[in-house]
């Protein structure tokens, strides 16, 4: 496991979010947004979003039809609009406007899950967190880095707890960053390049999958 991060290490040198943001606030709403849709897809819609609702206060003060129209092309555009009212009044109404700094408080908020609030954390704070999303999930299950690996849904907090104890928690967030890049260019769901996989001397799963 060790040197198989130390070669993703290598390989991805200088990790970071690949959502664009400026602030807490712009991560947390970013972040609630990417579910079901890339990265690349939010970063064209929350520009405009961030100018039209730079605090917590004017966001839960929006006409829902405006939110949906702009992030129109994320899709799910209704419920993820209601989404962001909803944590945006919170935010205000509960913590003056900010963005809390604990998993505890996270997770209070409205469509936060672990994973948010991981995101969160290791992001917008530079507090420890490992956020598991599906490239996470399935890379650690491929390389056989947790127990659960031949379970089809394997359970997030329980790979989160796993895979945390075997690092220290600074690595958390860059592991979690790592593990989704190589997902993303090259241990892909459907077809991974495992010719070109720099884990393949190792991986359990090599041309197997
Ligand atoms: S060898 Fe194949 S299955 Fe294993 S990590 Fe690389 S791409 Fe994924």
């Amino acid at each position: 496991m060790h040197d198989e991060y130390a070669i993703l290490c290598e390989r991805y040198p200088a990790p970071k979010c690949a959502l664009d943001f400026a602030n807490p606030l712009q991560l947390i709403i970013a972040t609630v947004l990417s579910a079901q849709t890339t990265d690349k897809r939010v970063n064209t819609v929350t520009p405009e979003l961030f100018a039209r609702y730079p605090e917590a206060a004017d966001l839960a003060a929006a006409n829902p039809e405006d939110v949906e129209e702009i992030i129109h092309p994320l899709g799910f555009y209704r419920s993820k609009s209601k989404h962001l009212l909803g944590l945006a009044a919170a935010l205000d109404e509960r913590f003056g406007g900010r963005v809390p700094r604990t998993m505890d408080e996270l997770v209070t908020l409205p469509g936060v899950g672990r994973k948010t609030a991981n995101v969160v954390l290791g992001n917008a704070f530079g507090v420890p967190g490992f956020p598991v999303d599906t490239h996470v999930m399935r890379v650690t299950g491929r390389l056989r880095w947790r127990s659960d690996w031949r379970i089809a849904k394997s359970d997030p907090v329980a790979v989160e707890k796993e895979i945390c104890a075997c690092f220290p928690p600074e690595d958390w967030t860059d592991l979690s960053h790592r593990l989704i890049f190589h997902g993303r260019d090259v241990c892909h769901a459907r077809k991974p390049d495992c010719d070109n996989c720099p884990l393949r001397e190792t991986c359990p799963s090599f041309a197997i999958v």
